[in-house]
């Protein structure tokens, strides 16, 4: 059996079986949200084909000269798009089919790779579509996006999806510990972000833990002493609350505090992201604050859709302290 060393390998498992048995289709569409291994399974593949070490069509071995420099975007015969700007251009794709069409004499594959396929140009879009339709050779093509809807239906219709599932919580959990990450903020961050990249950046930013902290006070003081807690928006949660992306955070946490409690409440199964209160959210669980807990929710969420449509964040916290 081939080392499955990707994030889905059931996605892994299918493509070394297309390859082994050289069923591998003109064009892919690759969907999911941020941080479910699409760029990383097309590369996979990517070194799957090319690896030298891989004689009988399994597993690359990710050591080769081959298998680096795809790993690099180094390769000759692997090409990836992505966005120049916040789109990708009719002359990128232009230029990438003239690159194909000089090497087209040769009898080497070739692979595209498309991030954010989304964020393409109409024009662009349909100067891809005749490439995919009359391809020079022996071409694959992955379309990367978290948006399949946002795609042209003329190309959806001609390359074959692949579903990218989320993750188990738990393993994204111990991904995030993997990076040196105490289990603490390893909990919330992977609540927070599917991508474990993109967790390590938020608990690096100097900001990270201090909100957690004043979110968890605030959470508290919303159920102690309503004037303080309204107070506490002006000293203490304005403080990181100016910041759109860090209002946002505040939110979110509030968010994973609700359905902690909400899991609690209901003996539900649930990893507690605020592992390190648990003992004083089972406190908290009673009959009279279950009752509410769906409206809560449902008020921070549009609190949430408020901000998001700039509304003053400061407005938004009092909106939410007077209503908790
Ligand atoms: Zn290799």
């Amino acid at each position: 059996m081939p080392i499955i060393t990707t994030k889905q390998p059931e996605i892994s498992n299918l493509f070394t079986n297309l390859i082994e048995t050289n069923r591998l289709q003109h064009a892919y569409i690759f969907e999911g949200v941020a941080g479910t291994g699409k760029y990383e399974m097309a590369q996979w593949i990517a070194q799957s084909l090319y690896c030298q070490k891989n004689t009988n069509n399994q597993s690359p071995c990710l050591e080769c000269n081959q298998c680096l420099r795809i790993q690099q975007g180094d390769h000759p015969d692997v090409t990836t798009l992505a966005p120049d700007g916040l789109s990708i251009k009719v002359d990128q794709v232009r230029a990438i089919k003239e690159e194909f069409s000089k090497s087209g004499m040769e009898t080497r594959r070739k692979i595209l790779i498309v991030k954010d396929m989304d964020k393409m140009t109409m024009n662009a879009a349909n100067s891809l579509l005749k490439f995919i339709e009359e391809p020079e050779g022996e071409i694959t093509i992955m379309l990367l996006t978290t948006e399949v809807q946002q795609l042209l239906p003329t190309i959806v219709s001609r390359a074959q999806i692949i579903h990218f599932p989320v993750r188990d919580i738990s393993i994204r959990i111990d991904d995030i510990l993997e990076k040196g990450i105490p289990r603490e903020a390893a909990t919330i961050l992977a609540y927070l972000t599917q991508d474990t990249d993109r967790a390590v950046e938020i608990y690096e930013s100097e900001e990270f833990n201090n909100i957690v902290e004043i979110v968890w006070k605030w959470f508290l003081l919303l159920h102690k002493n309503k004037d303080q807690a309204l107070i506490y928006i002006q000293t203490d949660i304005m403080t990181f609350g100016s910041n759109r992306e860090h209002a946002s955070l505040i939110l979110d946490l509030l968010i994973l505090l609700y359905r902690d409690l909400t899991a609690i409440c209901f003996e539900q199964e649930r990893i507690i992201a605020f592992s390190k209160h648990e003992a004083t959210l089972n406190e908290m669980a009673s009959m009279k604050l279950q009752v509410r807990l769906p409206d809560i929710l449902t008020l921070i969420l549009a609190g949430k859709k408020k901000l998001s449509r700039y509304v003053s964040a400061q407005g938004v916290f009092e909106q939410i302290a007077l209503n908790i």
